[in-house]
């Protein structure tokens, strides 16, 4: 009966993994065509001031309705992307949608939208983001890109020019997911970015642990010391958002505003001159 048992438990081994190889390589492939289909769409989540709560611009995130699977998460098929080098024409597509979109919003709202290290691989990347802008309109100071760690990790010259670059077109460098990378107090220090987004990984113990407030504390602190802005992601309740702000985050963004949902509609100047006139 053991034997038998065991032998059982190997084969549903086997049979889990074949599965999970076979959902890759599937997602692998319909990824190629998924920007074709149309079955890629932009979620936004509002970014607020933290003492005001005024909204002062949204972040893009990328969902992917599957035909057969449905929803399937950017923490799943985003790193399938950046295997297969897929998220090279998904991030050109992200850049120019996002842009897009909010070309068509109230000037003082930025748009914030996530580019991988792999997008930084390939010698394109400032074109891209020089076209979405000037195809879409968008005002380059109003378009913020968030990278994370690994993009700086290999301290590499080309990292460093293409950063100058981008910020020589106008557009803002956004430190994402800030305190769970390798290298992050002298990447701060090598390199020129214009914000820091403390991962909500901190945010979600802010109120039960007080190291992770200790560690929010000290990335404040830095931010300030080097005239950067700190963002809280995650913030999700009323004593969270007390807390950062307390700590000296001057933005926030989280369910507690506003989970990440289709995009908003404004009515445009025009419009609304109309219905005064
Ligand atoms: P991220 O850039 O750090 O985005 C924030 C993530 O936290 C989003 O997850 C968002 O939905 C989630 N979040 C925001 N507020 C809260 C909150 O209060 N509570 C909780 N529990 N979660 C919150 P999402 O949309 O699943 O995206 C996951 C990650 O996938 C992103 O993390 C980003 O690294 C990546 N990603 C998403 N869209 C893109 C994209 O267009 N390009 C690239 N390269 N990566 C993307
Ligand atoms: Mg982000
Ligand atoms: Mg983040
Ligand atoms: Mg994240």
């Amino acid at each position: 009966r053991a034997k038998a048992a065991g032998r059982g438990t190997v084969c549903a081994y086997d049979v889990a993994m074949d599965n999970e190889q076979q959902q890759r390589r599937e997602l692998e492939h319909d990824m190629t065509q998924a920007i074709a289909r149309g079955e890629f769409w932009l979620a936004y989540q509002p970014l607020v001031n933290s003492q005001s709560r005024a909204v002062t611009g949204y972040e893009a995130l990328l969902r992917w309705d599957h035909p057969r699977l449905g929803a399937v998460p950017p923490d799943r098929f985003i790193p399938l992307a950046e295997e297969t080098g897929a998220i090279i024409s998904i991030g050109e597509w992200v850049l120019q949608e996002a842009c897009r979109q909010a070309a068509t919003w109230p000037d003082d709202l930025r748009i914030a939208v996530n580019v991988s290290a792999v997008q930084f691989w390939v010698p394109n990347l400032v074109d891209t983001v020089r076209n979405a802008l000037s195809i879409s309109g968008l005002d380059p100071h109003r378009l913020e890109l968030e990278i994370t760690e690994s993009v700086v990790m290999r301290d590499n010259d080309s990292v460093v020019a293409t950063l100058d670059e981008l910020r020589e077109l106008g557009v803002s460098i956004v430190m994402d997911d800030f305190g769970t990378g390798f290298s992050s107090l002298s990447n701060l220090k090598s390199y020129a970015f214009d914000k820091i987004k403390i991962d909500r990984s901190f945010i979600a113990t802010i109120d039960r642990d007080t190291s992770s407030r200790a560690i929010m504390r000290a990335i404040v602190g830095l931010g300030h010391s080097m005239n950067l802005p700190v963002v809280a992601e995650g913030v999700e309740t009323e004593e969270q958002l007390h807390l950062v702000a307390l700590e000296g985050c001057v933005q926030v963004q989280g369910y507690l505003f506003g989970r990440p949902s289709v995009a908003p509609a404004f009515e445009t100047r025009q419009v609304s001159a109309i219905v005064g006139a």
